[in-house]
């Protein structure tokens, strides 16, 4: 058949992949003609609420009017433009917003494309920060299990072993170090215990590799796509001391976490310490553009600089690209043009309620949020096919992985709109 005469639909399930996904079988896929607000708006004329905020990052609605302007004045000046040997102003007043909300030890900016590019930048500044000590022996990385830091290979290496699936990619990934999940949850009181609160076994892995290991990489106090799981963040307290008595740099993804998801700014903000690296990404432009950052400290910065070679191995095509610069700044402005504490404090009071009655459901092993997280987990894995067309029902978009069923809600959500991703979220918890 001409592939002309293909519907929109036929088309994509012809030749298009999707993100795990099943090329050749894929699964029910719903096309979508517009977004604004919360709403998507599929071609059948249905809306639904995107309760996933578009994989995290559509922190301020679809098509915000504030961001898609700064877009639109941008796109008309200047959409592209080198990065080596040139500089402009997008990236400048970025980097300055970028400065003014960050932790404070945090001064230089590395822009790239995605997520994972900026996992792979903060794993090469620190190999190259320690090259430049004079250890170059040290360019491995210890994690904590069951974390995700993106799909690129070195990224990958650092993604929990199981649902990462090394094994099937066995002799190409590097071995790193793993210990497990920190098993004092946020909402648990803190013991000083260090084999109750997992800082015995962190201890030993770093001590035990120190003379290998460059970095210890982690997503702080929210791991996401490794498992929804929140942990203490006095466990990140230790962790930086355990690094600084091993001469082993800290870097914290905060890229799930990053711009108020957990209710504060950074889930560094939760903690006492800083990270040496930070990585942030997707609800840096709203949800609006593919962008990303690495920020680091002097002392990294210096380090890396002063040693040899002293140029930083890394330069992406599209880095600092004008219009994702724009679009990011833009995007700041709104966050921190309201009161976006008392709007992700209202998001987890209402979920708090309105998920609690799923404690009762025999299939449902946990209920937690955190900011504007709302997870149910299952004791099963849940289907995210079967999962579509019953939320669809219900006026929503949610699309469950692994044993969750989840929300990240955008901030802008109504307490109605809530509501019905809460109602949603309860039927396939009786359902599936
Ligand atoms: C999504 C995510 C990434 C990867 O970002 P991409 O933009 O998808 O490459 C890395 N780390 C964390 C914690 C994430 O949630």
């Amino acid at each position: 058949m001409n592939v002309r005469e293909l519907t929109t639909l036929e088309f994509d399930q012809q030749h298009l992949w999707h993100p795990y996904t099943n090329v050749t079988k894929p699964g029910p896929t719903f096309v979508v003609k517009e977004a604004e607000g919360v709403y998507l708006t599929l071609d059948d004329g249905t809306r639904v609420i995107d309760a996933m905020s578009s994989w995290w990052c559509m922190m301020h609605g679809h098509r915000h009017p504030q961001i898609t302007q700064a877009m639109h004045d941008q796109i008309d000046r200047m959409p592209h433009v080198m990065f080596g040997g040139l500089t402009h102003d997008p990236a400048v007043d970025l980097g300055r917003k970028l400065l003014e909300i960050t932790p404070k030890a945090l001064s230089r900016v590395f822009y790239c494309d995605s997520g994972s590019v900026a996992v792979e930048v903060a794993m090469k500044m620190a190999v190259q920060y320690q090259h430049a000590l004079g250890h170059s022996g040290r360019s491995e990385f210890a994690t904590i299990r069951s974390g995700y830091h993106g799909d690129t290979w070195k990224a990958m290496s650092v993604c929990d072993p199981d649902t990462g699936m090394h094994h099937l990619f066995q002799g190409a990934l590097s071995v790193q170090h793993f210990v497990d999940r920190p098993p004092i949850t946020i909402d648990q009181p803190w013991s000083e215990d260090a084999a109750l609160n997992g800082l015995a076994e962190l201890q030993q892995v770093l001590e035990a590799g120190h003379n290998k290991i460059a970095a210890l990489i982690l997503e702080p106090v929210v791991q996401g796509t490794g498992g929804m799981y929140f942990y203490h963040p006095d466990y990140l307290n230790a962790a930086r001391r355990i690094c600084d008595e091993l001469g082993i740099l800290l870097i914290f993804d905060e890229i799930a976490t990053g711009f108020g998801r957990t209710g504060a700014m950074f889930a560094t903000d939760l903690c006492t310490v800083e990270p040496d690296i930070i990585c942030l990404g997707k609800g840096l432009t709203g949800g609006h553009i593919s962008f990303a950052c690495t920020m680091t400290n002097d002392r990294v910065a210096e380090g890396i600089g002063g040693g040899k070679p002293g140029i930083f191995m890394h330069g992406p095509t599209y880095m600092a690209n004008p219009l994702a610069c724009a679009t990011a700044k833009a995007a700041l402005d709104v966050l921190t043009g309201q009161d976006w504490q008392a709007c992700v404090k209202g998001l987890e009071r209402q979920m708090r309620v309105e998920l609690a009655s799923a404690r009762d459901l025999e299939n449902v092993a946990d209920v937690r949020v955190l900011g504007g997280i709302g997870v149910i987990e299952m004791k099963h894995q849940v289907s995210a096919d079967a999962a579509h067309a019953r939320a669809k029902d219900m006026g929503v978009f949610l699309r469950p992985f692994g044993k969750n069923i989840y929300t990240m809600p955008p901030f802008v959500t109504s307490p109605d709109e809530l509501s019905q991703i809460t109602a949603g979220m309860l039927r396939l918890a009786r359902e599936l």
